[in-house]
């Protein structure tokens, strides 16, 4: 057991309030701060944001204890369901060993995860604002406006957990050796939804994460529990086919019409939810160190902020919790060093996630609808299955498996040499599933 704390969480957003949880469960006074309104008090926007939920998350909630109220909630896709213009929909199950990610609504799990955090004892404060911290004292300074007076809670730590554009991390940047990047993409998003049929039932295959993939610009569609999907489409904000060029209802439709023809049908508020909903921005943002002494934490997308191609941001964040909990019971009151080692340790789990994230915006865009590449996935699993001592491919490392990104990202590229090799030999196409080829596979494993 730890000596109690009085500890500050700066955002109660999904990664704010587990943390909340952990800390609260450790032993510790949890007070948690949040610039907006309780969102379980607002009315349902009908807007619904999906993530897809994987191992690492799943084993950050089962530590808290609450896995099991999450996952009735959340519906499994097991497989990607591929929609290509005049071609028939193509399956592509997920793991090797047949598993499967979870969709979940982001405002849907928060509003959970708020009231099962306040059962245990975590108290919320919304509509407070931090503008500041004095990183030296844990100092919160919570206010109204800017230049208005601010009220000054002191604590023994602060954790900053207030997202991709953090005011915590804002001081921490002021300190000397502090790097700091921030990279926008040229590609922003935009929801749109397919609701579900009158009976209630989903349009599409609800156990399939669908992906409408078309070079530089994609639709994807996660099932949401009451029948319908959020959509989500990803595109340049300019160019070609882009944002901006989408400028007014003929252009929106013949988009469709020319690109996605069998989602017309099932978006019956196409240029409505065009027009009405926001386009937004893609940012990866890097920084370090996370810490300032025994103090002040910087946690989730407060200090790592990755695009979403891997479906990781936030199973990213809850694995920062899950690393952070295992320090607190290895190092009890010495939290200099639990600080240290965090930062340690996931920094470079971070980097590695935020690049594989990147890279798999061409996987899911352009190479799913690829043959060359498809057959190299599965030679892959053919192997895997045979071997699978030797052989973990990279979407299972990241997704469905605890290993550090680090080390997925660095046997991901280990693993696309060797297989650029096999796709070499003449007549792969035909002739894959032979001994010759499992004998190369196994000499180039073994000459690294
Ligand atoms: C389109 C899209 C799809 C995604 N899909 C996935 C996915 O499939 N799987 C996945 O794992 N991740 C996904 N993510 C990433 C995931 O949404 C984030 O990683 C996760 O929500 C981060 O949680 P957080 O608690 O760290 O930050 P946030 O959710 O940003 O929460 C921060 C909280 O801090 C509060 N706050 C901010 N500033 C202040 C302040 N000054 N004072 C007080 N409070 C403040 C905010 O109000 C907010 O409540 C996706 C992201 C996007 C954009």
């Amino acid at each position: 057991m730890q000596t109690q704390q009085r500890i500050a969480i700066v955002g109660s957003g999904l990664v704010g309030t587990l943390l909340g949880i952990y800390l609260r469960k450790a032993g510790h006074v949890v007070h948690v701060y949040d610039r907006s309104p309780d969102v379980r008090k607002i009315a349902f926007s009908g807007r619904s944001i999906n993530l897809a939920m994987s191992h690492r998350g799943w084993k950050a909630l089962d530590g808290a204890g609450i896995g099991d109220r999450i996952r009735e909630v959340a519906i499994p896709m097991d497989k990607r369901a591929i929609h290509l213009v005049d071609k028939e929909l193509a399956y592509q199950p997920y793991g090797i060993d047949g598993e499967s990610i979870y969709s979940i609504s982001r405002g849907g799990l928060n509003r959970l995860m708020l009231t099962l955090a306040e059962e245990v004892g975590v108290e919320f404060f919304f509509e407070k604002k931090i503008w500041d911290v004095t990183l030296a004292d844990a100092t919160l300074h919570i206010g109204e406006t800017e230049k208005g007076a601010w009220e000054e809670l002191k604590y023994d730590k602060v954790f900053g957990a207030d997202g991709a554009f953090s005011r915590v991390r804002h001081r921490m940047q002021r300190q000397n050796r502090f790097d700091y990047s921030q990279d926008f993409l040229d590609t922003g998003y935009k929801e749109l939804n397919i609701p579900a049929n009158p009976d209630g039932t989903h349009k599409l295959d609800k156990n399939s994460f669908h992906i409408w993939p078309r070079g530089a610009f994609m639709l994807i569609a996660l099932p949401n529990m009451d029948g319908s999907f959020t959509c989500t489409l990803f595109m340049p904000f300019e160019g070609e086919n882009s944002f901006e060029a989408l400028h007014d209802r003929e252009a929106v439709e013949g988009f469709f019409q020319q690109y996605f023809p069998d989602t017309l049908q099932v978006i019956p508020e196409l240029v409505n939810d065009f027009f009405k909903n926001p386009t937004s921005s893609l940012v990866t943002m890097r920084c370090y160190p996370w810490t300032y002494g025994d103090k002040v934490a910087l946690i989730g997308d407060a200090a790592h902020a990755i695009v979403p191609f891997y479906g990781q941001g936030m199973n990213a964040g809850f694995e920062d919790i899950t690393c952070l909990a295992g320090l607190m019971e290895q190092f009890g009151d010495d939290w200099e060093t639990i600080f240290k080692e965090y930062q340690v340790i996931r920094k470079p789990n971070a980097d590695a996630i935020a690049e594989l994230s990147y890279r798999n915006f061409m996987e899911m865009s352009t190479k799913t609808a690829d043959e060359k590449f498809l057959l190299q996935k599965k030679i892959e699993k053919w192997f895997a299955l045979k071997h699978p001592e030797k052989w973990l491919p990279l979407y299972d490392r990241v997704t469905f498996s605890y290993r550090p990104y680090s080390e997925a990202l660095a046997i991901g590229n280990h693993q696309n040499a060797i297989m650029e090799e096999i796709m070499k030999i003449p007549s792969i196409e035909t002739q894959w599933e032979t001994e010759e080829v499992e004998k190369k596979i196994l000499e180039l494993l073994q000459q690294s």
